[in-house]
Order: C-alpha cells, then structure tokens, then sequence
C-alpha cells in the first residue's frame, strides 16, 4: 500500500532493536483519513473469503478493526488484557510481548464467539507472530473458524509471516517491512 509507505517513511520512526515507532498516525495519535483507507485495502484484500466477524487485540487493533467493522457493516470484537467484573463465560491464552519483553493474558467472553462464526483477525503489527497465535487459539476454544489475518505492517525479519502461513493461516500485510538498519527502513518489493 504505497500511501502508508509512504508515511511510514515520511512518519515513522526506527529504533535499533529492530521496533517501528508510528505514534503519531497509528499506536497513538491515529490519523482517521489514513486509517479509512487501511480499511478499504483490508476489505479489497479479503474480498474473496466470507467473515462474519472481525476480532483484534487491545489497544492499537482497534482503530482499523472498528474501521473495517464500519466498511463491511459486521461486528468487532476485541481481546481484553484485563477481566471486567462484568465478564462472563472467559476464555483466555497467554501471549508474550515482543515490545515489553513480558508474558500477558488475552481474554475474551465466549458469549460474542461460537462455532457459527468466521473470523477474520486484524491487528495493527506482525512481529514474530506470538499475539497471532494466541488469538489462533482464542479463537479454537470458542469453537470459531478463522479464516484470515490482516495486519497493517509486517515486519518479515522477525518471521512472523512464514510461521503463520506455515499453519496454514491466510495472511495480508499492508506494508512489508524487508529490514530495519541505522534507522532506515526498507520494504519488500
Ligand atoms: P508479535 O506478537 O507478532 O511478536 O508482535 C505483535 C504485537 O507487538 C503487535 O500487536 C504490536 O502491538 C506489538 N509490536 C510488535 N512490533 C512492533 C513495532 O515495531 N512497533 C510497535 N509500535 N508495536 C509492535
């Protein structure tokens, strides 16, 4: 998607341990028209497979799942990091962080997933795939078929990518980053 190279080049920040900083267009102040536009390269990408439901992870996914959600008029859920008192019927996995270097639980309430529903996942980075392969497991225990993953950037020096299509998982990243060095980033062609 060249328009988010774009300012993922222009915007973007790269840190030496191989960490992208986009706060100030996705993970933390979040440009609106930019993120439209994520969305309708998520729907064109996934045009040809049935979903009807859209799932991501707290806080960063929401802003394009929500926009996807808006799109394709369906339904966004998202994992929690926390337990509600308000909660029922749980189902949690634990995924480890790959930016703050600890493990962390993901929950979410069996009551908005079952066998009847086709997700698709969207998250705003892929890494080396942990946060992925947790919400592949979430979304098992509920019984739910998932039935692709979109994430905003990838960055396939940490592998992510082939470890989720090696399952079998159907992936579509907008930007995809080949490496990161002395703070530049390069994208595959
Ligand atoms: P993974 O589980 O694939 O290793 O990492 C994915 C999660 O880690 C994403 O949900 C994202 O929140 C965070 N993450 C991974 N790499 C980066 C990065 O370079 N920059 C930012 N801002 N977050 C990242």
């Amino acid at each position: 998607m060249h328009l988010l190279e774009e300012r993922i080049l222009a915007d973007g920040c790269a840190l030496s341990d191989g960490v992208l900083k986009v706060d100030g267009f996705i993970n933390h102040q979040i440009d609106a028209d930019l993120m439209y536009e994520i969305a309708k390269e998520f729907k064109k990408r996934f045009a040809d497979i049935t979903y009807n439901k859209i799932l991501t992870i707290e806080a960063s996914g929401i802003a394009p799942a929500v926009m996807l959600g808006y799109c394709m008029h369906l339904p966004v859920i998202f994992a929690k990091k926390q337990t509600p008192k308000t909660m029922d019927n749980v189902i949690s996995v634990k995924i480890h962080s790959f930016t703050k270097n600890k493990d962390y639980d993901v929950l979410l309430s069996k009551s908005f997933l079952n066998k009847n529903d086709k997700v698709l996942f969207i998250d705003d980075f892929l890494a080396y795939g942990s946060a992925a392969l947790g919400i592949k497991n979430l979304v098992e225990m509920a019984g739910a078929e998932l039935v692709g993953m979109g994430f905003i950037i990838e960055k396939k020096f940490q592998n992510g990518g082939s470890i989720l299509k090696e399952k079998g998982i159907r992936v579509e990243s907008l930007a995809v980053i080949e490496e990161i060095s002395a703070g530049k980033v390069k994208f595959s062609k």
